[in-house]
């Protein structure tokens, strides 16, 4: 008894050098750090997953969009800003006359005093003699100013006129003549081409957002260019029904409709607004007097200038 206590003794001092196991016998007998290998090998038919490294690309992405909104908002604000700080101008246009409604935008223009631009048609002030006359009231009016919009109209038929450069040219050079001989006093040629809404204006260069570019008809707006003529396009369009010409929005909407797009900085020009009217939706049959005078009246009161081409 007492040797086994002894031992166990010894067992326990030796706890400080090592470990030492006891055996049933009462022997001792050393730790061996071999015999109890911890260490841990893979087993080969075991599949290591490769440790998933999420990118960071969708993050970025975020980021960047996030980044691409604000810098946008603040285009928008500033675009707010730039029109809101302007001097409201808009330039009543006219196009396809003479036509029966002519003389009635004739009539308010003249009421209300106030510079439009009417782009006619060389082919029609020949057609009647009612037409020739209006033709003459409106070229005799020193407020309005009487512009091109080519002699034949492409006779309707856009992308075979467009093709031919030199055809659209001789065209609306037609129409220039007609324009000389008037006895209007024109220092430049202004016009506006047939169904389409194209600029060519100084630097402002912008082609019909309709038509593919696959047509290549800016060859077409190019030679009017380099042949001295300033093309305006519009902002906005009074529409109609094409069947009759009557109107689909009210004077009190489209003004609505025109400070929408001005406040909002969508004008090719800061500051300025063209309005593409036609001639033939204010005839009397559908009271084209009395709702241009009421357009007119609004945009006044709203604080609008009018102006002529141009002064564009
Ligand atoms: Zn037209």
């Amino acid at each position: 008894m007492l040797k086994r206590f002894s031992l166990l003794m010894i067992a326990s001092l030796n706890l400080t050098a090592g470990w030492m196991f006891v055996n049933d016998d009462g022997t001792l007998t050393p730790y061996n750090e071999t015999a109890y290998d911890n260490s841990y090998s893979i087993p080969q038919n075991d599949v290591i997953k490769p440790i998933e490294i999420k990118p960071k690309k969708r993050h970025k992405r975020k980021k960047t969009l996030h980044k691409q909104k604000i810098k946008k908002r603040a285009h928008q604000k500033k675009r707010l800003f730039i029109n809101s700080n302007e001097d409201k101008t808009i330039y009543l246009t006219f196009d396809d006359g003479p036509l029966n409604g002519t003389q009635n935008v004739i009539d308010v223009l003249q009421e209300e005093g106030i510079p439009a631009t009417m782009f006619m048609i060389g082919k029609h002030i020949n057609t009647s003699p009612s037409h020739k006359r209006v033709f003459k009231i409106a070229v005799s009016d020193p407020l309005i100013l009487v512009a091109n919009h080519t002699y034949s109209h492409a006779n309707r038929r856009y992308r075979r006129f467009y093709s031919n450069p030199y055809n659209v040219v001789s065209d609306l050079n037609r129409m220039n003549v007609v324009l000389q001989n008037s006895g209007q006093f024109i220092d430049g040629k202004y016009c506006r081409l047939a169904g389409r809404n194209v600029f060519r204006v100084g630097a402002l260069r912008c082609d019909d957002p309709a038509i593919p570019k696959s047509r290549h008809e800016e060859q077409s707006y190019d030679a009017l260019a380099n042949e001295g003529f300033h093309i305006y396009g519009w902002d906005y369009q009074w529409d109609y029904r094409p069947r009759d010409g009557k109107l689909y929005k009210s004077p009190q909407e489209m003004l609505r409709r025109i400070n929408h797009i001005y406040n909002r900085g969508k004008t090719k020009k800061r500051g300025k607004f063209i309005l593409l009217m036609h001639d033939f939706t204010f005839k009397d049959r559908f009271n084209g007097k009395e709702k241009l005078r009421e357009l007119i009246s609004l945009l006044r009161e709203d604080g609008w200038n009018f102006d002529s081409i141009e002064n564009y």
